[in-house]
């Protein structure tokens, strides 16, 4: 599987959900992760620690066969990267926190991305904040009454994450209360992209949503 995270906004989790899915894929077959971006922040988190499937920016020849390949794209991409990108990959996940403007950041890139004609391509709800909030419910409903694709799952806001970003750890593997329940997040949205199926409702996911 081919897939690509894309953002014209920062700070939306970009790297931190092509981190994780790499890890996701890498447990499905080798994997590697391309950072297009030239912030770097992948390789830099690589570069901390140890994780377990092999980063390369796009200059590297890759060595060894790779079985799925997650590209953290280039930060606010121009347009025609993007068209590049809906046209060559299997899935664009569009990952967007759940606050205006992000979400408006959010709304221009489908604008795009429908003038082209372009379908493959997903919105990831990220850094949700806990209950009581309700911001990341009422954003994905507002994007489902839209008619847009949208995964089920939603990546709650955890301390964990930056822990995991400064070590150069997946999220699971440092030391905290919440980090197999933050990497849970990312193993049901790697299920619904994997089995192709969704994981439980809404309501369930938001049975759980505790922090
Ligand atoms: P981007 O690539 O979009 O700029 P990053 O993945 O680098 O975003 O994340 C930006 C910041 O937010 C980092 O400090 C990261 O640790 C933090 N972060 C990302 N996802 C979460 C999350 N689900 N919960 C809490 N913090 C997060």
């Amino acid at each position: 599987m081919i897939i690509a995270i894309a953002s014209f906004k920062g700070g939306v989790g970009k790297t931190t959900t092509a981190i994780h899915l790499a890890a996701y894929f890498q447990a499905h077959g080798n994997t590697l992760l391309i950072d297009a971006d030239p912030n770097r922040s992948a390789s830099d988190w690589a570069a901390r620690g140890a994780l377990p499937f092999q980063v390369a920016d796009p200059q590297q020849q890759a060595t060894g066969s790779y079985d799925h390949i997650v590209i953290d794209t280039q930060a606010r991409p121009v347009l025609e990267e993007l068209a590049v990108l809906a046209d060559s990959c299997e899935l664009l996940i569009l990952p967007t926190t759940p606050d205006l403007l992000s979400l408006d950041a959010l709304a221009l890139t489908i604008e795009y991305l429908q003038s082209i004609d372009a379908h493959r391509y997903r919105v990831l709800l990220t850094v949700v904040p806990p209950k009581p909030s309700k911001d990341g419910e009422q954003a994905q409903q507002m994007l489902v009454q839209a008619n847009l694709p949208v995964f089920a799952t939603r990546i709650r806001r955890y301390a964990a994450y930056r822990k995991a970003a400064n070590e150069g750890k997946l999220v699971t593997n440092v030391r905290d209360p919440r980090s197999q329940l933050a990497w849970g997040d990312y193993q049901q949205v790697g299920d619904e992209l994997w089995l192709k199926q969704s994981p439980p409702g809404t309501e369930d996911l938001d049975a759980q949503q505790t922090d």
